[in-house]
This record gives C-alpha cells, sequence and structure tokens, in this order.
C-alpha cells in the first residue's frame, strides 16, 4: 500500500507568516512542521509596530510583548511644519521588539502542535502531483501535502511559484539606546516624517529603554537613504545616542496579477509580496495571509481558495496602497495638510486601529475622482 507524506504542512520560514500558518493549520488538527534558518529569537529589521488588525489576530493566540502603546502622533515635513495628534479612543499602534514577538508566535505555534526545526536552512522546493518537497542546505527532505512558503522577501518559494514584484524599497534603521529624558520625551508617541524624495518617509518609534528610528525610499537610490536616515536622526537630536544596532532591508511589494500559489506551494506575507506599498506595513498582510495559508492548506480541499482570499481581500487594499503612495509622492504638503485636519487625523487613526479600509473609500466617487486627478491613478 502506498503510504501518504510524513507532514500534512510544511511551512518554510518562521516570522509572522510562516508562524500564522503553522498556528491555524496544527490548530486546525494539521501535521505540521515549520523549517526556520535561524533560531528564536532572532532579530529582524523592522520599525515593528502593530496595527489593530495585527493586534485582533495576536492577542487571542499570545501574550503581545508590547514595549509601548502609542496614544499620540508627531507628523513633519523634511523636518519642518511639524505638529502633534492625540487619540481619544485608545492606542493607534503597539510597538514591540520583532524578537520577542516572534519568538512568542513561535511559543505560541508550538503549543498549537506545530513541531519547529531551527538552523534548517531550505534550499529548494519541488513539487509532483501528490506532493511537494523541501530540500535543506543539510541535504535531507521533508515532503508534506502542502507547503507554505514564508521565508520573507528574498526566499526560495518566492521564486518557485514565480511571483513578480513590482515595487522595492530599500528601509535603514538604527536602535538607540534610549536617555531617561528620551524615555519621557518619546513615551506613548511616535514621530512621521515625509522625506524630500517622492514617496520617501523616516519614523521614530519608542520601545521603552530603545528608539527605532529608520527610513524607507524607493530601491537604487542608496547614497540618498542612508543620507536621510543620517540627518533625520541628527534633527531629532539622536546622534550620539549609543547605536545598539544599524541595519537595512529590502521590501518588495508583487505586481497585482503576480501569483501566490504553485500547485501544492502557497506563499505568504513577504515572500508573496504582499504588504502596505504606502507605508510599506507588512506585519498584518503577513498574519492574515499565513492565517488564510494554514487554514487552506489544512482543510484538505481546493487550494485556489487560497488565491481567492488574497485576490478578494489583499490585492483591492494594496491597489488602494499604490494608488495613495502616487498621490503621496506628488504631493506630501498636501497629505500633510489633511492629517492635520480633524477628519484627516480621525482617517489616520481609523486605519491604524483597523476599522477602515483604504480600498473601501477609494471607491467613494468623489474620493476616486480626487485621488486620480491629483495623480493617484488606478492601475491598468
Ligand atoms: C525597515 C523596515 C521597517 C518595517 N517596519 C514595519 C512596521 O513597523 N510594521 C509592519 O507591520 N511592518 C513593517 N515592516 C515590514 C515587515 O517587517 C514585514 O512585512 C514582515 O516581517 C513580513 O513577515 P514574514 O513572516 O512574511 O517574513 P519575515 O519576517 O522576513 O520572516 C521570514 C523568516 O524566514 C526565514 N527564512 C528566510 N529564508 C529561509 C530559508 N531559505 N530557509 C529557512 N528559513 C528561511 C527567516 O530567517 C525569517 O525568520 C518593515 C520592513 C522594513 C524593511
Amino acid at each position: 500500500m502506498q503510504q501518504g507524506p510524513e507532514w500534512d504542512v510544511a511551512v518554510v520560514g518562521a516570522g509572522p507568516a510562516g508562524l500564522s500558518a503553522a498556528h491555524a493549520a496544527a490548530s486546525a488538527g494539521a501535521r505540521v512542521i515549520v523549517l526556520e534558518r535561524a533560531e528564536h529569537p532572532r532579530y529582524k529589521t523592522c520599525g515593528g509596530g502593530l496595527l489593530g488588525v495585527s493586534m485582533r489576530l495576536s492577542a487571542p493566540r499570545l501574550d503581545v510583548p508590547a514595549r509601548d502603546r502609542i496614544h499620540a502622533v508627531t507628523f513633519t515635513h523634511d523636518g519642518r511644519r511639524g505638529f502633534t495628534r492625540r487619540s481619544a479612543d485608545g492606542p493607534v499602534v503597539t510597538m514591540v521588539q520583532r524578537d520577542d514577538f516572534d519568538h512568542a508566535w513561535c511559543r505560541a505555534a508550538v503549543r498549537a502542535g506545530a513541531i519547529v526545526r531551527e538552523n534548517a536552512l531550505v534550499r529548494a522546493v519541488s513539487q509532483d502531483e501528490g506532493t511537494a518537497t523541501v530540500a535543506l542546505a543539510d541535504d535531507s527532505t521533508v515532503t508534506a501535502r502542502v507547503v507554505i512558503g514564508a521565508d520573507g522577501s528574498a526566499g526560495v518559494t518566492a521564486r518557485h511559484v514565480g511571483v513578480v514584484f513590482d515595487q522595492q524599497d530599500l528601509g535603514l534603521e538604527v536602535e538607540l539606546a534610549a536617555s531617561e529624558t528620551d524615555r519621557r520625551r518619546w513615551r506613548g508617541r511616535l514621530l512621521l516624517d515625509w522625506g524630500r524624495v517622492p514617496g520617501s518617509y523616516g519614523w521614530l518609534f519608542p520601545k521603552g529603554d530603545q528608539l527605532t528610528v529608520g527610513v524607507i525610499m524607493a530601491k537604487g537610490r542608496g547614497a540618498e537613504t542612508k543620507r536621510y536616515l543620517r540627518e533625520f536622526v541628527a534633527r531629532l537630536g539622536l546622534a550620539d545616542r549609543v547605536v545598539l544596532r544599524d541595519s537595512g532591508h529590502l521590501t518588495r511589494c508583487r505586481s497585482d496579477s503576480a501569483p501566490v500559489r504553485r500547485g501544492r506551494v502557497l506563499v505568504a506575507g513577504d515572500a508573496a509580496g504582499l504588504l502596505e506599498p504606502w507605508t510599506r506595513e507588512g506585519i498584518s498582510y503577513a498574519l492574515r495571509s499565513g492565517t488564510w495559508a494554514g487554514t487552506v492548506a489544512a482543510g484538505g480541499g481546493d487550494l485556489s481558495e487560497y488565491d481567492r482570499l488574497i485576490g478578494a481581500d489583499l490585492a483591492p487594499e494594496m491597489a488602494a496602497g499604490r494608488r495613495l503612495l502616487s498621490l503621496f509622492g506628488r504631493h506630501p504638503g498636501l497629505v500633510h495638510a489633511v492629517l492635520a485636519s480633524p477628519l484627516g487625523w480621525r482617517a489616520f487613526t481609523r486605519f491604524c486601529q483597523g476599522d477602515f479600509s483604504m480600498a473601501r473609500v477609494l471607491r467613494r466617487r468623489a474620493v476616486d475622482v480626487a485621488v486620480s486627478l491629483l495623480g493617484g491613478r488606478p492601475a491598468g
């Protein structure tokens, strides 16, 4: 008698996408293995700002290791015209260090029944009619009914599936040791700065004894990105703080028609190029796509349901984000002014809290026309 594969689901990568996938699949009763090249807790270049959507998916499954909860946001435009707005109804963003957060998700996936194998570098994925096989650097293989690729923005699974990326950005960050004055000054408040280069922006995120300061802009302008970060840190009066970590990472957004699955191999999170094109927020995209991938993979039914979920929910949000990025690139001063208004601030907080969909708002005729006239035309 022919035997089935040892695993129902093999997940490549133990970030938010892979661990939420493993959690969902194991909770549904599937035999799940996660293959991660590093060892948790591991550092990941990331602002660690969790939006409401990410909190809703995480809080029921783990104790979110929050370093701060943000109730106020200061906005500046190239360091000038600063203003601060405060939320009257709860935190706007929750701050985590990614090593803590991902480690907590890892423990949750294990509690749900997944096996996590660390120091397991995946080199390639292949598949036939009934199974998918992952080849590891130590020459071993793992065979499963379904493979979920969640190995980040430069992983091997995106290549196997043929994901096409049409936006690439470089994010640079420093983790700074916060003085007592810094802690008092920034507790509960973050800062966003709209940069000089179209589409770029910078952030200061407080995390108790650390401050995460970063900038992001289109790939291919490395020297300008570095200069922006250096000047931003100096402008914030933080140039003499001890740098605990200094790192960079590429973010890549999929094109609208790119596949998120090939046969029995599904990709989720950054591996699928799923992140918000304007803010480059990706944790909520990783958690949503990971949860769907895990649920569909464990269900044993038609895997194309995963493609449908991405197409119905995340693809329209990304299309809206592309339009807003285009508008923002042309008119950062206008975006700054809108955020200063009560309506603009309300929309911002509701977006961050997860009660507001950019795609839904852009479907309103008047908004759609106004955004198009200002240069944020729909693609195609
Ligand atoms: C500078 C910067 C700031 C950001 N700030 C924010 C923010 O504040 N909020 C937000 O929501 N998003 C932010 N993002 C985006 C966010 O970091 C990503 O979207 C998110 O990490 C995606 O999660 P993931 O699980 O898909 O991938 P990852 O978190 O990258 O996890 C991938 C995992 O796969 C493992 N792996 C990779 N290759 C292999 C392999 N071959 N074999 C085995 N394992 C492998 C890696 O070690 C890693 O653990 C930021 C991104 C950048 C670059």
